[in-house]
């Protein structure tokens, strides 16, 4: 059962594919990200830079966890879900009034919530994944780094069946769009993809399509804004075999997923920055149906399949290469050249 918060929103909004299978959860989807993204783009104007530093350095924010918890709470309760973030630890006087602060932003679009179930929220997204069943996969700030500048973020939020991506949908709250209020790309399984407004009542949606070149020299693409999540020098390896002369488009998250599924770039290259880092599933699943859905191909930098049915990380995968689709084949053949030996999946 979906929410009442879910409801009358989910009735308003959007006309996209009413035949799909998935439609109902992916409209529920559409509705929670909607929700998210409002809060997080004004914790984005409101913060500037704070955030707290997670045992592996990376950076969370108050908008990660109400992001999360909001995403959370808009699904079905009975949903399980891999999500990026757990509660911050309410033990240190920081844990805790960040946890305030995030309450406070859940109650701005949901008043009745109690903080308890705001930490419960957050923490109910520790689902292992792996290749049964159906679950959510959410990233709540994709591109946490980018958030904190001011730059480009995503609220990715994936929907799995038996361990394969059958739904996605990419808050972009800062991409441009029609309305310049930033974007919204949901796509399902064997329907399109589709951008939509990020606030309901905005532009018409629209089916979107990858871009037709096919020519690599006129191919524009894109990478990382974070220089040590991937590998530069092996990215301009490729460019320059491909004649490539533009120059790469750096973007944080999996805005960049959008940027090819709806024709603005037609490659975007993460070739891997260390042989030990593993890809995680909430990085790429929602990015990876929206592109696939649109007409591109998506496969590690060595030409695999990526395989989200291994729990939390693509453990048998190594970076990522996502194409328009008609460049893929010769993109790979330029990765080959530049990487070393592919590695036992
Ligand atoms: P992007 O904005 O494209 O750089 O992607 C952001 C994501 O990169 C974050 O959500 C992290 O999970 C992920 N990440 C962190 N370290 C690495 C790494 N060494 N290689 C690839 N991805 C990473
Ligand atoms: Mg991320």
């Amino acid at each position: 059962m979906w929410h009442a918060v879910g409801l009358p929103r989910i009735i308003a909004v959007v006309r996209f594919d009413p035949d799909s299978r998935n439609y109902a959860e992916l409209a529920g989807a559409v509705c929670a990200v909607r929700i998210a993204s409002r809060v997080t783009r004004r914790l984005q104007a409101e913060m500037g830079g704070a955030f707290l530093t997670k045992d592996d350095r990376s950076p969370v924010t108050v908008a990660d966890y109400a992001a999360q918890a909001l995403v959370s709470l808009a699904l079905p309760a009975e949903d399980a879900i891999v999500g990026e973030e757990t509660s911050p630890d309410l033990v240190t006087p920081e844990g805790r009034e960040v946890m305030t602060r995030v309450v406070d932003a859940v109650g701005s679009e949901l008043p009745d919530v109690a903080a308890k179930q705001v930490g419960e929220a957050i923490d109910r997204c520790s689902s292992a994944g792996g290749a049964s069943g159906r679950f959510w996969v959410l990233d709540p700030i994709d591109g946490t780094k980018g958030f904190l500048r001011g730059d480009q973020y995503a609220i990715a939020l994936g929907l799995m069946e038996d361990g394969e991506v059958v739904g996605g949908v990419l808050g972009c709250p800062n991409l441009p769009s029609a309305d310049g209020r930033g974007c919204l790309f949901a796509a399902t399984r064997g329907r399109g993809a589709w951008e939509l407004p990020l606030d309901e009542e905005g532009y018409a949606p629209r089916r979107i399509g990858v871009s037709p070149v096919a020519d690599s020299t006129d191919a524009v693409f894109c990478e990382s804004a974070v220089s040590m999540h991937s590998d530069r020098g092996g990215h301009a390896g490729i460019a320059e075999r491909l004649g490539v002369t533009a120059a790469p488009v750096r973007m944080d998250s999996q805005c960049k997923y959008g940027a090819i599924a709806r024709g603005d770039a037609s490659i975007y290259l993460r070739l891997p920055s260390s042989a030990t880092y593993r890809e995680k599933i909430w990085d790429h699943a929602a990015g990876f149906i929206v592109v696939t859905e649109a007409g591109g191909a998506v496969t590690d930098a060595f030409g695999r399949e990526l395989d989200f049915s291994l729990g939390r990380t693509l453990e048998t995968n190594r970076g990522v290469v996502a194409t328009n689709g008609l460049l893929h084949r010769e993109v790979l053949a330029a990765a080959a050249a530049v990487l070393p030996q592919a590695p036992a999946a």
